[in-house]
């Protein structure tokens, strides 16, 4: 299965933090900032790099550099709640846009909105979606990325459920999943249990 399980004591205590129905909004959205960095920097460990000398005071010295054009695609508006951790570990990344609102009876989602950089079938594809419930959205996404001609796509996502990664699997199998918990099963609203409610509520104080 293409999922990386981050299992850092400091990631599972920021998503603890997260879980958590009495933290605040202005917890929760510096909590879901630095595990998003955690998240962001597993899921960036293949980045193609360059080797390069560099001039240290002392004189020269072999270093790395990140030679990749990765393009970070938050998927709105619960997204926007990782995006600007993840450009602190990718300063150079461009950014996409997909809009997808999630119907609160049938959670089937439909797209308002996608805004993508051109090229994207040579650079390196982040998409956040914190939440991997039914997979509805997810495969949305990642069919607009592939028309696109996306090709090596990351989900970064905060919390995970079993029925969403069934269904990203079955579209997309090369799609690798980052995320510190899968949880245990949607309920009949769809949200995940025991999950963390509704993160783009709990993140920008909307319940
Ligand atoms: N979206 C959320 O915000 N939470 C869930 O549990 C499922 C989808």
């Amino acid at each position: 299965m293409p999922v990386h399980v981050i299992t850092h004591p400091v990631a599972q205590d920021l998503l603890t933090q997260l879980r958590d129905a009495r933290t605040t909004s202005p917890a929760f959205r510096q909590a879901a900032q630095r595990l998003s960095v955690l998240i962001a920097t597993e899921a960036m460990r293949d980045l193609p790099t360059e080797p390069v000398v560099v001039a240290t005071p002392l004189g020269p010295a072999d270093g790395t550099r990140v030679n990749a054009d990765v393009v970070v695609v938050p998927v709105l508006r619960a997204g926007l709640g990782m995006l600007e951790a993840v450009l602190s570990v990718t300063p150079h990344a461009r950014v996409g846009h997909i809009g997808l609102q999630r119907d609160e009876t049938t959670a089937v989602a439909s797209q308002y909105y996608a805004k993508f950089p051109s090229g994207l079938e040579k650079s390196f594809v982040v998409l956040v979606d914190p939440m991997l419930a039914t997979g509805g959205s997810a495969v949305a996404s990642l069919d607009l990325l592939a028309e696109r001609g996306a090709r090596a796509v990351r989900l970064l996502c905060i919390v995970a459920a079993p029925e969403g990664i069934k269904e990203v699997e079955a579209h997309y199998p090369d799609v690798q999943i980052y995320t510190p918990a899968v949880d245990s099963h949607l309920n009949a609203h769809k949200f995940i249990v025991p999950g963390l409610g509704d993160f783009g509520d709990r993140l920008y104080g909307t319940l």
